[in-house]
């Protein structure tokens, strides 16, 4: 029997108002049931809200490091219980278990890492103008955080959002992905242990449209944090404006490795595997273009159909598997149209290309890792999203055409450059218009000590983890004390 969970609500785990559920299965194994989760709508999206709304003033009242002991707690929990909790993000949305355990690592890093600002989160103080006159800005926090998050990292990016919001003091309402609620069930377990007080953290799952846009929309949450595609993120924003809320928005990607002609190429060609077919291309910061100079073009090419061709694709929770499935139906079909797409604008499939669904494949939404070569930038397949295991490689002359196709996309999240030559590597890290940027490595795997996030269609301008996520979740307030005991006028000559 598989197990049912509720949404938790002012500290409470609840059905759904509707009484309705749905199921989560195992997309390498669709007869595996992972569980049934609340199928919520706006009445559930009401109460948390509520909840929220009231937990706000006794948390932001309690001191900041107090807050942080009990995020410190959470992340000891997490620790614990790290391989179980990876295996369950395994079973619910593919990715192999290495893959799995590092994303519970993340929730983990990010947690202690806020543990700590608990302590920090420093203002300014500065001279005045005038005498007898003191002057400093504080964070202060802004009331309910809605978060909206994604299935790729159903942890990590959850606890990028959570983590910071909590520590700054406001309360919480997530929605997590509808592939992916258990790891999110998870996490808010985990806060529950640690002593988080009631109603500070709440969460409801269910569809986009029937808890995603009430939460966003919603007139007592006053900031919204999320992650996904750029279509959705759009609606997140104009749902936003009205109430100029505060709206961070990280979305979706078409992230370039560029291989100049000096680089190591088994260097290259082992990154670009990793960095095109890791998490099965479904990374935000997935290599799914590969930039090649002409010089190795073809060695490239070669040797990296090669290595597609070799890597082994089944369930995550088996050692030997290195590419685990789609998350679901949609996104396989996703990846047969642009294969499709890619063989009618005429480039050249030199690995894979095919579903796989026979044998041990019969019950999931496995797909080949599929390399287009002879690509040219603005084929669709080169151009737009995939989100799966489909990569294109595109030939340029020299350096400056690798960095004018690898700016030519829509989006802006991260870039790398395979180069011996330090010169080449510094101009490529200036003139490539991204958040994020590698030499001699993938486009992911990036830290939560720096700042996350792109430029253009990927954000809107706010980042992700580090100090700079401290911006998203509070408002700066600038305080003056005059101990002149008179009137002094400032900005008058
Ligand atoms: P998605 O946009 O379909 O869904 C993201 C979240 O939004 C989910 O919780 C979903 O239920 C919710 N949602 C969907 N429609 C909604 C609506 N109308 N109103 C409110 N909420 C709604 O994205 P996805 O398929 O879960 O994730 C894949 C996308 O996420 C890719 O484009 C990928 O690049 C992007 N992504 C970006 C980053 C980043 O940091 N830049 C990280 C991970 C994923």
């Amino acid at each position: 029997m598989a197990t049912r969970h509720g949404n938790y609500i002012g500290g409470e785990w609840t059905e759904a108002a509707s009484s309705r559920s749905f199921d989560n299965r195992n997309p390498a194994d669709t007869s595996d049931l992972v569980g049934t989760f609340a199928d919520s709508g706006p009445d559930d999206v009401e109460r948390a809200v509520a909840a929220a709304h009231e937990a706000f003033p006794r948390w932001k009242a309690l001191p900041a490091p107090k807050r942080g002991e009990i995020l410190f707690r959470a992340a000891e929990v997490l620790l614990k219980r790290k391989e179980e909790l990876a295996r369950d993000m395994t079973r619910e949305m593919g990715k192999v278990l290495d893959e799995t355990r590092g994303d519970v690592q993340e929730a983990i890093d990010m947690t202690y890492y806020m543990a700590g600002e608990g302590r920090r989160q420093f203002g300014q103080t500065t001279p005045s103008e005038m005498p007898d006159k003191f002057q400093m800005s504080v964070r202060q926090p802004v009331g309910v955080a809605g978060l909206i998050t994604p299935w790729n990292f159903p942890m990590a990016i959850p606890s990028w959002k959570m983590m910071p919001a909590l520590i700054l003091g406001n309360t919480v309402v997530v929605k997590p992905a509808t592939d992916t609620p258990l790891s999110v069930v998870n996490l808010v377990k985990a806060l529950e242990e640690a002593g988080l007080p009631k109603g500070v953290v709440n969460m409801v799952t269910g569809s986009g449209s029937r808890v995603g846009t009430p939460l966003m929309s919603h007139k007592d949450v006053g900031i919204v944090s999320f992650t996904g595609s750029t279509d959705v993120g759009r609606k997140v924003s104009e749902a936003c404006a009205p109430q100029f809320k505060h709206c961070h928005l990280e979305m979706g990607g078409k992230n370039v490795i560029m291989v100049m002609d000096d680089a190591r190429l088994d260097l290259a060609v082992e990154g670009a595997l990793w960095g095109g077919f890791g998490t099965t291309g479904q990374r935000c910061t997935a290599a799914s273009r590969v930039v090649v100079h002409e010089g190795v073009y073809r060695e490239f090419v070669e040797r990296f159909a090669a290595g597609a061709k070799a890597l082994q694709v089944g369930n995550g929770l088996e050692t030997k598997t290195q590419v685990g499935p789609c998350v679901n139906a949609s996104q396989l079909e996703t990846v047969e149209s642009y294969v499709k797409i890619g063989r009618e604008e005429g480039a050249k499939l030199v690995a894979g290309g095919n579903r796989l669904a026979s044998g041990a494949h019969a019950r999931g939404y496995f797909h080949e890792p599929t390399i287009f070569a002879d690509c040219s930038p603005k084929m669709r397949v080169a151009y737009e999203e995939i989100f799966g295991p489909v990569v294109s490689v595109i030939p340029v002359k020299s350096l400056e055409e690798a960095i004018a196709v690898g700016n030519s996309v829509d989006y802006g999240l991260s870039a790398s450059i395979y180069t011996q030559d330090v010169n080449k590597a510094f101009t490529a890290m200036r003139e490539m218009y991204t958040g994020i940027f590698y030499v001699n490595a993938p486009t992911i795997g990036a830290e939560t000590h720096l700042p996350f996030g792109g430029t253009k269609n990927t954000g809107n301008g706010h980042r992700e983890a580090c100090v700079q996520a401290l911006e998203v979740f509070s408002e700066w307030k600038s305080i003056y004390i005059d101990f002149s005991g008179k009137l002094q006028r400032a900005q008058i000559d």
